[in-house]
């Protein structure tokens, strides 16, 4: 790859994003972030050009790619949760659909052509299949959040048709942990992911509320497969690297091939704090599918991605820095 070509990580001071940007700069490059700050961490002496603004707002985007010389994106940017998504629909194809139309519309028009993008196992939706692999069919989708994903690859494909376009689109499983000695966060608000919370309840000894006791899976809650956001960041990488070969576009999941339900999960985080966590059975949260596990194996043959973080005990105990 061309260092001295910039990469434009847009979310870049979100969690995943953070990390891809990170990775992208000890790699040798050089990153701009683009954040509108609506989530994320301030990047302090963070070794990027760090720009708050909206991958939504065409004239800053065109400023952005007739000033800088920028060769990829990679679109961390969105709305993230599932959850809220139900709620407020709109918001999320207004963020995640809209503006990614916006941000793809500026890029053809300034040429840069090469987008990987952070895409979700929210696409999968309830299915039957004990591990998810790229054809599972979309159509089961549950959340108005797994739906603006769908949508955004549906989108990527007529954009390398008409366009010529070349993406990579990431089915990331869900992320956790934190590169130590990076000094970066997972700082959604409000937090409603399963790691960060069981771990500020550990430690602040507050009931923790498990959504979901009566699924159909061996301990009655949600299975989900846990891959570490270094590894995530590694994976954005390899796609970039992958597109630069001149590969064809496609479609990649990103996860362990190993589920955990969320009481595994809550075991695993009071072995790494030492402390026992207060569980409360709670209804179902909507939109929550039973289970999701990746079928990595694309990614690890095509793509050449090598997680690092095999066990999610040592990924949980990143978190202690
Ligand atoms: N979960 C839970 N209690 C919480 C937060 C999450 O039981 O306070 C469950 C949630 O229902 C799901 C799993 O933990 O089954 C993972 O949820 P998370 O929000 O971390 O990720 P998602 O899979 O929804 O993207």
């Amino acid at each position: 790859m061309d260092l001295k070509k910039a990469i434009l990580v847009t979310g870049g001071a979100g969690y995943i994003g953070s990390h891809v940007s990170l990775y992208c700069i000890k790699k040798g490059h050089r990153v701009i972030i683009l954040d509108n700050y609506s989530q994320g961490q301030e990047l302090l002496s963070f070794p990027a050009l760090v720009i708050k603004g909206d991958y939504g707002d065409p004239v800053l985007l065109a400023t952005l790619f007739s000033t800088y010389a920028i060769q990829s994106v990679i679109h961390c940017g969105a709305s993230t949760h599932a959850a809220l998504s139900m709620a407020d629909p709109l918001s999320y194809y207004d963020n995640n659909v809209s503006k990614t139309v916006i941000l793809l519309q500026q890029m053809v028009k300034h040429n840069v052509l090469k987008f990987v993008f952070s895409s979700s196992c929210a696409v999968y939706g309830n299915q039957e299949s004990a591990l998810l692999n790229e054809e599972n069919p979309l159509r089961l989708v549950s959340s108005p959040y797994g739906k603006t994903k769908v949508m955004v690859e549906q989108i990527l494909a007529d954009c390398a048709h008409s366009y010529g376009i070349q993406f990579v689109s990431l089915r990331c499983f869900n992320a956790f942990g934190i590169e130590p000695g990076s000094g970066l966060k997972e700082n959604h608000i409000p937090e409603t992911h399963l790691i960060p919370l069981l771990w500020h309840t550990a430690y602040l000894k507050i009931p923790f509320y498990i959504f979901g006791t009566d699924y159909d899976t061996p301990d009655g809650t949600c299975i989900r497969d846990y891959v570490h956001v270094y590894d995530s960041a590694s994976a954005h990488y390899k796609a970039l690297e992958y597109l630069e070969k001149e590969n064809p576009s496609d479609i990649f999941n990103i996860g362990m091939g190993k589920g955990w339900s969320v009481k595994e999960v809550i075991k695993a985080v009071e072995l790494v704090t030492q402390q026992k966590i207060q569980t409360r059975d709670a209804l179902r949260r909507e939109g929550d599918p039973e289970r999701l596990v990746a079928d990595p194996f694309k990614a690890i043959h095509i793509l050449g991605w090598k997680p690092v973080y095999s066990d999610l005990i040592s990924g949980i105990a990143s978190l202690l820095g």
